[in-house]
């Protein structure tokens, strides 16, 4: 089959990338498993927040918010955000050796800036907490629950309605380069012949790029946690409201937030993986578990669902958007830790742009130029910084 584009991975980057890209041309997205969400697009705590990550990601964030808000007609009939905020804490140390002053700074930037709340304000909000370790609180209030089903259905729907075709169960094993572009191969000895390839392979693009002979990026896919816990039987609080807002600290040791009646508890673990199906080990959920009690009043029973997924980062935990410069016609859409999802409607848009047009959309590049943005997100940075090195 002959195809302008194949986007390889149907996690939520490749579902951004198609969607944009089949706006303008002929696309085909593999997907190696037999669901599109099987890996960490399925296992994320679907958050949208604007106070989080580098100058990159946060640009990449607002550019998102839009389409967030007000999707194109016919994409989805549910809201994809909906309010939950989020307390942050901070303990003495926090103070004294001004991560807490940094934490607040570094949130006044964003569209609602962050503003510092009392402990008693923190327990109004969420009354389970007895924060006994913590001095100072944070208010985030300008975060957001992601309705992630809905975002990543319509984008997979939205592909298939500009006649383009999303295909599961299709794993890419061989990329051969040829006149013109190149020759894709998945496991059932299907091929496709394709001018472009965009890679968003998730925790495997390392080893997509290596099947197409382009340079690796030094991609490292870091597990995360996930619990979701009901309250023990005769705990005298078991109420769990879903207005609460998530709770954390400021040096992100844990996080909890209402979830369906229960609490979805993580302990932030970040452990260097290689690319899997990440399964949660006993220790990190008991982890969990014993901060969550440690900072409210609430006790757990049961856990009824656990789970992990790998948030892939670069050294510089910016995104890789562009086409890597050892392979023409090869492009990345990866490296999108914990906030694939909250920058996917500007991460799919970027993608789209310079592989159609070869620059990045002017809304992205306003805040610096374009000389900037292209080289902040290009995978040529990268090599940069290897050569750097080894020198
Ligand atoms: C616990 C946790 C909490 C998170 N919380 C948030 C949050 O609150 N907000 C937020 O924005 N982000 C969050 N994230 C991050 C977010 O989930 C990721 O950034 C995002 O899902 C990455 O999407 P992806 O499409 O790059 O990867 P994936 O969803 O992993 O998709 C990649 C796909 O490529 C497929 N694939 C790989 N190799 C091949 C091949 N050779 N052929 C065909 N298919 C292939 C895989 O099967 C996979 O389905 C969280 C992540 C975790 C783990």
């Amino acid at each position: 089959m002959n195809v302008e584009v194949v986007v390889v991975g149907g996690g939520i980057a490749g579902a951004a990338c198609a969607y944009f890209l089949a706006e303008h041309t002929s696309v085909v997205l593999l997907e190696g498993e037999e669901a599109y969400g099987y890996h960490t697009t399925g296992r994320s705590a679907a958050l949208f927040s604007e106070y989080f990550g580098n100058r990159a990601v946060r640009l990449l964030t607002a550019a998102s918010r839009a389409f967030f808000d007000t999707p194109p007609s016919g994409f989805t009939a549910e809201p994809l955000l909906s309010p939950r905020g989020v307390i942050a804490l901070a303990s003495a140390e926090d103070v004294e050796t001004g991560r807490f002053d940094e934490a607040l700074d570094s949130g006044r930037d964003a569209r609602i800036a962050a503003y510092e709340i009392s402990l008693d304000d923190a327990r109004a909000m969420c009354p389970i907490l007895a924060p006994h370790d913590y001095v100072r609180a944070i208010a985030r209030p300008s975060v957001r629950d992601i309705d992630v089903d809905a975002l990543h259905q319509g984008f997979l729907r939205g592909v298939r309605a500009r006649g383009g075709k999303t295909i599961v169960g299709r794993r890419v094993n061989a990329l051969q380069r040829e006149a013109g572009g190149w020759r894709v191969t998945t496991g059932d000895g299907a091929q496709y012949l394709a001018r472009r390839i965009v890679n968003a392979a998730g925790a495997w693009a390392d080893e997509l790029a290596t099947l197409a002979g382009a340079a690796p990026i030094g991609l490292v896919p870091k597990r995360r946690t996930l619990a979701l816990v009901e309250a023990a039987a005769h705990a005298p609080n078991r109420e769990v409201a879903s207005s609460w807002p998530m709770v954390t600290d400021i040096v992100d040791s844990f996080y909890f937030k209402p979830e369906s009646g229960k609490l979805m508890v993580s302990p932030s673990d970040e452990t260097p993986s290689t690319p899997c199906d990440a399964q949660p080990e006993e220790l990190d959920v008991a982890t969990a578990i014993d901060r969550l009690e440690s900072v409210t009043t609430w006790r757990v029973g049961r856990v009824s669902h656990k789970w992990a997924g790998l948030r892939s980062v670069v050294a510089d935990e910016t995104p890789v958007l562009g086409e890597a410069p050892d392979a023409p016609g090869f492009f990345w859409a990866a490296a999108l830790g914990g906030f694939g999802i909250q920058t996917a409607p500007a991460v799919g848009r970027a993608v789209a742009a310079i592989v159609t047009g070869g620059k990045l959309p002017d809304d992205l590049c306003s805040n610096g130029g374009e000389a900037l943005c292209e080289a902040a997100f290009s995978p040529a940075r990268l090599m940069h910084m290897s050569d750097e090195n080894l020198n």
